[in-house]
């Protein structure tokens, strides 16, 4: 039986429809835009969608990494469009966005990371919508931490850095990451005075020590948010599920984080990094 027929029940999910749905889809499609969740097929686009919100995915939908979990086409990427930011603020604002979530792929191959694009897209977005909060899941800068300070400087209530797995598990999972580095990069962000997030993906073959690890780890380096969520195979040729987290071990996983040190812990089957990512600006800093 194919991935999608062995899913428990509670990971089964309504297909998107309704107006505000098809009202999203209009302008993504009219301004040109990338979304994380149809590049990721995320399951909760019924539920985000219609609810006007999306994550714009900027920079291109060609990534330089191949991490093993995710739908991003790997490829040497050929757009820099300087009108994107524009492109993205102004689709925040007739959507109406009152949180917007932006990502990017990795940009490994641009001297400066992508951060000017990065910048520009947040200093525009909140120039045309000042009531809306904005948090910006920002890629693996690998060291260049002008790059970083670029990527944050821009008045973001969130800044978010997936950590996407425990440490044993990143040779198959993010190739081309290293777990200490975005560890770094946590810290520095903190250091900058900035409200940090990070995410795991659960059902990768990690055990329960390891991910207790994982957020020793990420408090040691000043993390506020983390999310948990169940992985979920996008195709064939992706990682295998290997384990499907039941709801009663997120909601373990939840408490004991806050044991730990943690602000806030977004744990459940169905979480994203993304997924009610509005709550996250209250966390204290
Ligand atoms: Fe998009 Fe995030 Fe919602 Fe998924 S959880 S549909 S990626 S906004
Ligand atoms: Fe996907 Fe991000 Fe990895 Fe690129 S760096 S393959 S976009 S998860």
């Amino acid at each position: 039986p194919s991935e999608r027929k062995k899913r428990p029940d509670w990971l089964r999910v309504k297909l998107p429809s309704g107006p505000d749905f098809l009202r999203v889809r209009q302008l993504v499609d009219t301004y040109k835009l990338h979304t994380i969740c149809e590049s990721g097929s995320c399951p909760n686009m019924g539920e985000c969608w219609g609810a006007g919100t999306a994550t714009f995915m900027i920079l291109g939908n060609v990534c330089t990494r191949s991490c093993s979990f995710c739908a991003v086409a790997t490829g040497r990427p050929n757009e820099y469009d300087t009108d994107e930011p524009q492109r993205v603020a102004e689709a925040i604002r007739l959507m109406g966005v009152k949180h917007a979530v932006i990502t990017s792929v990795n940009r490994d191959e641009l001297k400066d990371r992508g951060a000017e694009i990065w910048y520009q897209t947040v200093r525009l977005v909140k120039e045309q919508s000042p009531q809306t909060t904005i948090e910006t899941l920002i890629p693996d800068v690998k060291n260049n931490w002008d790059a970083l300070h670029r990527m944050i400087e821009g008045g973001q209530e969130v800044v978010s850095h997936n950590v996407e797995t425990v440490e044993r598990l990143y040779r198959g999972v993010r190739p081309q990451a290293k777990y200490s580095r975005s560890l770094e990069q946590i810290r520095r962000t903190k250091e900058a005075r900035c409200r940090t997030k990070s995410g795991i993906m659960l059902g990768l073959g990690e055990t329960k020590e390891e991910v207790f690890q994982a957020m020793d780890d990420l408090v040691a380096h000043g993390l506020d948010i983390l999310t948990l969520g169940q992985y979920l195979q996008p195709t064939k040729m992706h990682h295998e599920v290997i384990e499907w987290i039941t709801p009663e071990l997120f909601e373990l996983y939840r408490e004991e984080g806050l044991k730990r040190g943690l602000k806030y812990v977004e744990s459940g089957p169905l979480v994203r990094s993304s997924y009610h990512a509005e709550r996250h600006v209250n966390v204290p800093i």
